[in-house]
């Protein structure tokens, strides 16, 4: 039987997942028979292996937010290997959360003998509690872990993660384009370069608000548009009276209208907003979830905040059962990071996955998900989807 065969019976009987070798061995004899039979294979006799390399990303176009301009963007890339397969993850830092390539390469050195201690991957649940519980807040560098052993498990078992989740990739929500700050004449440009895309997304907040919704009106007369206002605006009126002029002008959503922490404000913004209130800044993981339900309508989950795909897709359950909307939203990232966040969109009702757009096509080592009439759709090869290019 070969190796691959092998692990998928293993897990239509749920041995390889959750029992350890030696256990296997004496209380299921049958499969610990075939282990040595035929090829030879390495499962339950090998450590998993991590390694991880700074790769910082050239951005496409100079990125310019609050008064700094960044032409790189910090990447650390990790990779698991197991069973003869290669898992790959991603830790995404932009400047202003405080995660650094010298603080996650330091984080990820402590990793190794955390993984010499599960007998497989498929124990994600135990390594991922154990690496969450490392003290420190560095949310990124353990999503390259979890992404990273996502990927692995994935590719053992031989299926994407939507499918392992029970999610239809066909379902995939728009993601949106953003378009910054700009001239006139380079917002209509810009909103030319958005027509594969069905949602727009604009940061407001200027004096200029009138004139950029203005010049993208005058390209795309109908497409919907979203806001992200970062916390910008300056108190409840102002922020209602903000999104009743949103919803006028076709807007559908409204992210983190005013200050993180102002969850009594937000709860009475969201009483009375004609549109959907979404929480980025206030939430940053699974536990913020339910202190936000009747302060915002819904949540922006990043894997980079979270800690990755397996925090993420919690949060996704429990936003759904207490009935809040969900979009999944991204950092700059590789195909890597965006890839693995676009099977957890496959349960959101939007998506903001142009991170790897951001990227510099010569700075992006995968190849992954594609975005379809408009839609973030995952590939259907194994793992989080990715593959890497050949023409680097
Ligand atoms: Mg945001």
């Amino acid at each position: 039987m070969k190796r691959r065969d092998f692990i998928k019976k293993a897990l239509a009987t749920g041995v390889v997942a959750t029992v350890a070798p030696s256990l296997a061995a004496s209380a299921f004899p049958s499969v610990a028979a075939s282990v040595g039979k035929g090829k030879k294979s390495s499962i339950g006799n090998e450590k998993m292996k991590l390694t991880f390399w700074r790769a910082d990303a050239a951005l496409a176009h100079p990125f310019t937010v609050s008064g700094y301009t960044r032409t790189h963007t910090p990447i650390v890339l990790t990779k698991i290997e197991y069973g003869g397969y290669e898992g790959y993850g991603e830790a995404a830092m932009p400047p202003y959360l405080g995660e650094t390539s010298e603080s996650a390469m330091a984080f990820l050195s402590r990793i190794q003998p955390i993984l010499d201690k599960y007998p497989s991957p498929f124990l994600l649940e135990d390594i991922l509690f154990e690496v969450d519980n490392l003290p420190t807040f560095h949310t990124a560098a353990k999503a390259s872990i979890d992404i990273a052993l996502h990927d692995l498990v994935g590719k053992l078992i031989g299926q994407p993660w939507y499918n392992i989740w029970g999610y239809d990739r066909m379902k995939a929500p728009d993601t949106s384009f953003t378009i910054g700050i700009d001239t006139p004449e380079v917002v209509r440009e810009k909103t030319k370069e958005a027509a594969p895309y069905n949602l727009i997304k604009v940061k407001l907040g200027t004096p200029q608000d009138e004139e950029l919704v203005g010049a993208i009106r005058s390209v795309e007369p109908n497409k919907p548009l979203c806001v992200d206002a970062n916390q910008g605006w300056k108190d409840k009126h102002h922020a209602l009276e903000m999104i009743h002029w949103c919803k006028e002008h076709g807007f559908i959503f409204i992210e983190q209208p005013i200050g993180k922490y102002n969850l009594d404000d937000m709860a009475w913004i969201t009483q009375n907003s004609p549109l959907p209130t979404i929480a980025d800044e206030s939430c940053q993981r699974l536990i913020d979830v339910p202190k936000l339900k009747g302060v915002f309508s819904g949540i922006n989950i990043k894997l980079m905040k979270c800690t990755g795909m397996r925090e993420a897709n919690k949060m996704v359950s429990l936003a759904r059962t207490l009935n809040m909307k969900v979009m999944i939203g991204c950092m700059t990232e590789t195909s890597c990071a965006i890839s693995a966040a676009s099977h957890v969109a496959c349960a959101c009702d939007w998506a903001d996955l142009d991170g790897n757009v951001l990227i510099a096509h010569s700075s992006d080592p995968y190849d992954g998900m594609k975005v379809v009439d408009g839609k973030v759709i995952p590939s259907d090869r194994p793992g989080i989807g990715i593959v890497k290019r050949t023409d680097l």
